[in-house]
């Protein structure tokens, strides 16, 4: 069966569902973490049981059943009492797994995330409305269409969807979702963090409509000491696991020509501010943060209110669905790109044994079937994204005619389907 080009599956993501998505989670009121659980209509409660509702609805929809049937549950994590969390409490994520087709890729896994908790002004206040339409009803909409565009389809690797609460009280859920994939040994491939992705729109009345950041780490804060001395005095502070997939987000948007272009940002996350990406970061997953390019900060952690004539909140009205679709897209092309292609080649190095005018790489070879050869990407140290391909051949060495005194190498693999992997970036190594 010939698969659906990125295109198509593009085309399919809707912004009519993705506007219904966004005022059902408004609607319930607060999804504040520690709000009601048992309210039918009002709450955390609700609302993660209407998530995962929508996820079940999707699942049966999609035709997959047996091993390929979508894996949907509510994941509980008890919290012990903490700076935003007074008495013990459960926090409880939604996720939806899109399991690989191939035994030998399911393995991998590759994720959005959303947070699916609100908050008012005071981040303990549970009773207050807290529409949450952007932050983060937009990324939370974002993963329902994502989960609907994909699931009708075939991918050797795995998706992950993952609503996460505890957000607004500390990473809470993302933390135990990420500590509890580093214990198992979980091979988490990419996580892209969603966390408001729907109002284009700014405090002045500027706009972009076809922009968002994507914010990544420069280095792996889970490095150990020596890993991260030895990567700062080569010159690698630009090209830990996180830098890589952004640069993934940007190449792949590239290729795909998607509406919302991303723009890249050196730097983890925005001051003052958290997301969910950063949990998986500290356990030294690779993970970007896309939100969008304006800040509105009279919609963010605000009562709903009139102030000095003034609107606050964080209310539907001001998430444009056009835009949330756009960005949703670049999403959706970054996994089936990434699904699609090969893993990135393990074991990535260049030899130095002795001065050289060249550079040799090694990297050890993709396992399975589909691998149409491997890629050098080069570029000056300077330059914050590759600059030049070399297009190597089915091999796991090469040397190139230029110094790596002054160039940075990275190495992919591409499949015969010609999807890309993100570029593994080569430590040095004595063979
Ligand atoms: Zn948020």
């Amino acid at each position: 069966m010939a698969e659906d080009p990125v295109s198509a599956i593009l085309e399919d993501v809707s912004a009519a569902r993705l506007r219904a998505d966004v005022d059902r989670l408004v609607g319930f009121g607060t999804r504040h973490s520690l709000s009601a659980v048992d309210d039918a209509a009002r709450g955390v409660g609700a609302a993660r049981r209407s998530l995962r509702g929508e996820f079940e609805a999707i699942a049966a929809e999609s035709g997959r059943c047996g091993a390929a049937a979508l894996r949907v549950a509510l994941e509980a994590h008890a919290v012990p009492p903490g700076p935003r969390v007074p008495q013990p409490a459960e926090i409880v994520n939604v996720v939806c797994e899109i399991p690989g087709a191939d035994a030998a890729f399911a393995g991998r896994r590759h994720y959005a995330v959303a947070h699916y908790d609100s908050r008012a002004s005071d981040a303990m206040d549970a009773a207050s409305d807290a529409p949450g339409a952007n932050d983060d009803g937009s990324g939370t909409a974002a993963l329902l269409e994502l989960a609907r565009v994909l699931a009708p389809r075939r991918f050797d690797a795995t998706i992950v969807l993952l609503a996460v609460a505890g957000e607004e009280q500390g990473l809470l859920g993302s933390r135990a979702h990420a500590a509890a994939a580093r214990v198992a040994g979980l091979d988490v491939a990419m996580v892209l963090g969603a966390d408001m992705i729907g109002d284009p729109s700014g405090p002045s009345g500027e706009r972009t409509d076809d922009r968002v950041r994507v914010f990544s780490e420069g280095l792996s804060r889970a490095l150990d000491e020596r890993a991260f001395r030895a990567a700062a005095a080569m010159g690698a502070g630009c090209d830990g696991p996180s830098r890589q997939l952004a640069r993934y987000v940007a190449d792949v948007a590239r290729r795909e020509s998607t509406d919302v272009q991303p723009i890249l940002v050196f730097r983890n996350d925005r001051f003052l501010r958290g997301g969910d990406h950063t949990a998986f970061v500290e356990q030294g997953f690779a993970g970007v943060r896309l939100t969008e390019l304006h800040e509105h900060y009279d919609r963010q952690h605000q009562d709903v209110r009139i102030e000095g004539g003034r609107p606050y909140g964080d209310c539907a009205e001001h998430v444009d669905a056009t835009f949330l679709a756009g960005v949703t897209r670049l999403m959706a092309a970054t996994l089936v790109h990434a699904v699609r292609a090969p893993a990135a080649p393990p074991n990535a190095r260049i030899v130095a044994t002795g001065l050289a005018y060249d550079t040799t790489l090694r990297w050890d070879r993709v396992r399975g079937a589909g691998i149409a050869g491997y890629e050098v990407v080069r570029r000056a140290t300077t330059a914050p994204d590759w600059e030049h391909v070399h297009d190597v051949g089915d091999v796991n060495e090469v040397t190139l005619p230029f110094t790596k005194d002054d160039w940075l190498f990275g190495v992919r693999a591409h499949g015969t389907c010609g999807y890309r992997s993100p570029v593994a970036f080569p430590a040095v190594a004595r063979q």
